[in-house]
């Protein structure tokens, strides 16, 4: 008996959709792109409930003629390659002809569509694949489709759908990935009929401007160079800037978002002695090279690509930054705008470009005051390679650091007090504890700190080993989220802002009332931008607005994981963001005092982000 039959298209368009659409996001791309690919000067987008009810896309392109409307809707039909050759001299975003197929799959779309030459338009309704409707209509040049219940059809994807800030926030990227780099056209994008972006059209450094807000200008450096394998046009934040966070690390190749962990790191490696461990500088990169050189083929969200000369670009990128690095950190006055073209001869195709030698500070540490070991003898800089394998300083990991004179009694301060701590332990705990053969230890076990990160003391059954960041961060976190009632806030002199984009504005309103709860005072200036008026007592207010990108960067993460309660989410973030860092040295009362506190805590082994805070070694198991 023969068992094998062919799908029929529906059900194949449905299950190639799964490829291309996986939340309204991509679908959100494949338009955008459609649209830019069609010449158009003006684009419009309006999402509904983020993008769950409406996704539209508004253009002034070529627009569609009767029959190509009807037939961009069928599996490979694409107007911009026709030949297997055509894939390796790309220009257009899309080329596989897949986009409209699989939208159409799973949901109900509606185009409307004129070209200049026609008087009329044409309209075509089609729902899971099925034309159910095609019209003339009038209608402006260009095209408007509009993709209406995504996953009707598909109710298992519908409910993998996350909460709408969510969904929303991953537009907006996608958004801003195609706005950055596409910054000859105007945009707008309405969300709920509330207009989030006004776009004009302008040059990159207008368009960063104009996304980020213009006071993000001062951040960043510019880069020009021309090689005969690639140019790079494009801007580097300045060290000072670098964030806790990967931000905005925005890499395009040949006008299209692309993700590269090699070529990022090449950036990233050019700060790799300007900015502390485990920060990040922003970046918003465009390399044009010669599309037969790349393959764009590799994957079907198509942000990954692969590279012919993968080691040279590497190597130019890296000797790009730190020239943009080294060239302004020297003193020029910056002009964001194109500034002179810097001589960078194009070299030979197998050459693997020196490292530039560049003076800099190597204690240079921008968040902190100058230090007394600094090089002042030749005026603070040193003759020396980017290369050179310096030991970080221990005050970069201190993130709430403003003061070194101060730093011990800033990490005590954090530390709960005496009467705040949980003096008792539950019964419950001590019962398990007991049973467990721990008992806690006296706080006069006397403390010791090991390579700056470790504490060793002693328990009645041994050795005791204490991660002092993790046990910090487990204190913290039980403390914050133990608060029955709005902690003691902390009035500030000045008032700080901060601001956000429109999504994270939202997510970042949700989490007002778990903030307040934690003693801050927060109040709306506008959309995007809120003031702070009171912080937790332990909390230095120079670092809120970082403070608030990670907790929102946080936020989504767990979001998408694990955690749905916002709640436990800030509490995570503030413990993680607050807590003692390794490399930090502890006084004896400061260390004994922790210990103690890690006892007290209902989970004192794991952190909460799941690290072990402490190992207990007896030592009749070692002899
Ligand atoms: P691809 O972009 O890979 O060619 P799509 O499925 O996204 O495939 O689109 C199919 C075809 O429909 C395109 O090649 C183009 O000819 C046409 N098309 C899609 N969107 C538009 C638009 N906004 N304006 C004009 N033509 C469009
Ligand atoms: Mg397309």
């Amino acid at each position: 008996m023969d068992l094998i039959n062919i799908l029929p298209d529906s059900v194949a368009n449905q299950i190639a959709a799964g490829e291309v659409v996986d939340r309204p996001a991509s679908a959100v791309k494949e338009l955008l792109e459609n649209a830019l690919d069609a010449g158009a000067t003006k684009i419009q987008l309006i999402v509904k409930d983020a993008g769950r009810t409406l996704m539209q896309v508004i253009d002034n392109g070529c627009g569609m003629s009767d029959s190509d409307a009807r037939v961009c809707f069928e599996r490979h039909a694409t107007s911009k390659i026709h030949k297997a050759d055509d894939l390796f001299a790309i220009h257009t975003m899309g080329f596989r002809g897949e986009a409209l197929a699989s939208i159409a799959a799973i949901a109900q779309v509606e185009l409307k569509t004129k070209t200049r030459e026609n008087e009329l338009g044409t309209q075509v309704i089609i729902e899971g694949s099925q034309i159910k409707e095609q019209s003339s209509c009038s209608c402006p040049d260009g095209t408007s489709i509009a993709v209406k219940n995504l996953f009707f059809n598909v109710p298992a994807r519908r409910n993998f759908l996350k909460k709408d800030t969510i969904e929303l926030s991953h537009i907006e990227e996608i958004f801003k990935r195609v706005a950055l780099i596409n910054y000859g056209t105007d945009y707008s994008f309405y969300s709920n009929g509330k207009l989030l972006y006004d776009l004009h059209a302008g040059n990159f450094a207008e368009r960063i401007s104009q996304l980020y807000g213009t006071n993000y200008r001062e951040r960043l450096y510019p880069i020009d160079e021309k090689t005969d394998i690639v140019s790079i046009h494009g801007y580097v934040s300045k060290p000072e800037f670098a964030r806790k966070s990967r931000g905005e690390q925005y890499l395009f190749v040949n006008n299209r978002f692309i993700k590269h962990p090699a070529l990022s790191a090449a950036v990233e490696k050019a700060y790799a002695d300007v900015i502390p461990d485990r920060y990040y500088p922003s970046y918003f990169l465009h390399l044009e090279l010669d599309p037969a050189r790349i393959d764009i083929n590799i994957h079907p969200t198509k942000t990954e690509v692969k590279f012919v000369d993968e080691h040279a670009l590497f190597a130019i990128l890296r000797a790009a930054t730190k020239k943009a690095l080294g060239q302004f950190s020297l003193g020029n006055e910056l002009q964001f705008n194109p500034i002179e073209e810097v001589d960078f001869l194009p070299p030979p195709k197998d050459y693997v470009p020196q490292q530039p030698n560049v003076r800099y500070n190597p204690d240079y540490n921008p968040f902190t005051n100058p230090t007394p070991q600094s090089n002042t003898s030749n005026g603070g800089f040193h003759n020396s390679n980017f290369e050179v394998d310096r030991p970080k300083s221990s005050k970069w990991t201190s993130f709430f650091d403003t003061d070194d004179r101060q730093a011990p009694q800033t990490h005590l301060d954090s530390l709960p007090s005496e009467e705040e701590s949980i003096a008792t332990p539950q019964p419950q705990v001590m019962a398990m504890r007991q049973m467990e053969g721990e008992a806690q230890p006296t706080t006069d076990s006397p403390c010791l700190q090991l390579q700056g990160r470790y504490i060793v003391s002693t328990l009645p059954s041994g050795l005791l080993l204490v991660d002092q960041q993790a046990a910090h961060e487990r204190v913290l976190f039980e403390r914050l989220s133990s608060r029955q009632h709005a902690a003691a806030a902390q009035q500030l002199l000045f008032p700080v802002n901060c601001q956000f984009s429109p999504a994270d504005a939202d997510i970042f309103n949700e989490l007002i009332p778990d903030l307040k709860e934690q003693g801050f005072e927060v109040g709306a200036l506008g959309q995007t931008t809120f003031v702070v008026t009171a912080t937790p007592p332990d909390l230095n207010d120079g670092e809120l607005q970082q403070v608030f990108d990670q907790m929102i960067l946080d936020y989504k993460g767990s979001m998408l994981q694990k955690f749905n309660d916002s709640r436990t989410c800030l509490c995570r973030s503030l413990a993680k963001q607050m807590a003692v860092k390794a490399g930090t040295a502890l006084q004896q009362a400061e260390m004994q005092q922790l210990i103690a506190d890690l006892f007290c805590c209902q989970v004192p082994s794991v952190s909460p982000s799941g690290k072990k805070t402490m190992v207990v070694v007896d030592p009749a198991t070692l002899f």
